[in-house]
């Protein structure tokens, strides 16, 4: 079944990769920011100056009636490093924080591409996880099941080493209940969801999101990197996930298929400078070497 999804995938790849240019990963034909419409690339074209190391290229494949389009940028000086993933292509200060990473850290950066908007022709990316009608099931904001190709396509793109999966996202301030227009905070407790707000914290919106399949209270590993992470003043919020509650977000398929230890960064929009913070605090956590100590 892998191999045959693989294998769709590459004949995928062959197919649409952008301008006829070969890809990214054969190391040779970096695309020019400008001849990408990504507008987060442009924003960011002067880091692609010539010397810069950063690779440029861009994926496309088509499942469900949707061609999905990836801007993958690699550090070819060190590929050794984090891959960092952008579902979400409205959230600036993470395609922000994820460059500073790369730069940083090394390892590449693979964001969705889609106008600026968090959803894809009606379809939320981070609600698209899933290789299984069963699997999908209970999944109400994936319109159509499954998507084992853009699953596999983005589990591909990951070096297995350094064993973690990495996601970057921004939210709205506050959340419904104070007042406030966002889903994330730490100040929010469900079933779901558990706030775990440290001593020196900083704002309720910015935490490193952790999920698991037992409740945080018996995930010894969670609790572990809670405890490092508050010592550094990042607040956590942990995802206590379920096979029957399954949303098909990143998190979910991640945990429920036993990847690799999952963490994702989340900021109030513009909260930059904290979530490149949180981001050297999880690096450190991890021993990752840092490559460039003059990236700002
Ligand atoms: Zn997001």
């Amino acid at each position: 079944m892998f191999d045959l999804v693989k294998r769709a995938a590459l004949a995928a790849i062959l197919i649409w990769t952008s301008h006829g240019a070969a890809m990214a990963q054969s190391g040779e034909d970096c695309l020019s920011p400008a001849s990408l419409r990504d507008g987060d690339v442009r924003r960011n074209a002067a880091l692609f100056a010539s010397g810069s190391g950063l690779c440029l290229s861009e994926l496309q494949f088509e499942e469900n009636g949707l061609t999905w389009t990836l801007t993958v940028i690699d550090n070819t000086r060190h590929s050794k490093g984090p891959t960092f993933y952008l579902l979400h292509d409205n959230e600036d200060s993470a395609f922000e924080t994820a460059l500073y990473g790369i730069r940083k850290y090394g390892g590449k950066l693979v964001a969705v591409e889609s106008g600026n908007n968090r959803e894809f022709n009606g379809q939320d990316p981070n609600r698209n996880f899933g290789a299984t009608a069963k699997a999908t099931a209970p999944c109400r904001d994936m319109r159509r099941k499954p998507a084992p190709l853009f699953t596999q396509f983005m589990l591909d793109l990951r070096d297995a080493s350094p064993n973690f999966v990495l996601t970057l996202h921004n939210n709205a301030n506050g959340h419904s209940g104070n007042g406030g227009s966002g889903g994330i905070s730490i100040e929010r407790s469900s079933s779901v969801m558990k706030g775990l707000k440290a001593p020196s914290g900083g704002d309720e919106d910015d935490a490193i999101l952790l999920a698991g399949t037992q409740p945080y209270e018996q995930d010894k590993q969670a609790q572990k990197a809670t405890a490092q992470f508050h010592k550094a003043g990042v607040n956590v919020i942990y995802e206590h996930v379920l096979p029957e509650r399954n949303d098909c977000s990143f998190s979910n398929y991640v945990v429920l298929n036993r990847i690799a230890p999952y963490y994702n960064i989340e900021a109030q929009h513009g909260h930059t400078a904290q979530q490149k913070a949180m981001l050297d605090v999880l690096m450190k956590f991890h021993r990752m070497k840092v490559r460039d100590r003059a990236v700002k």
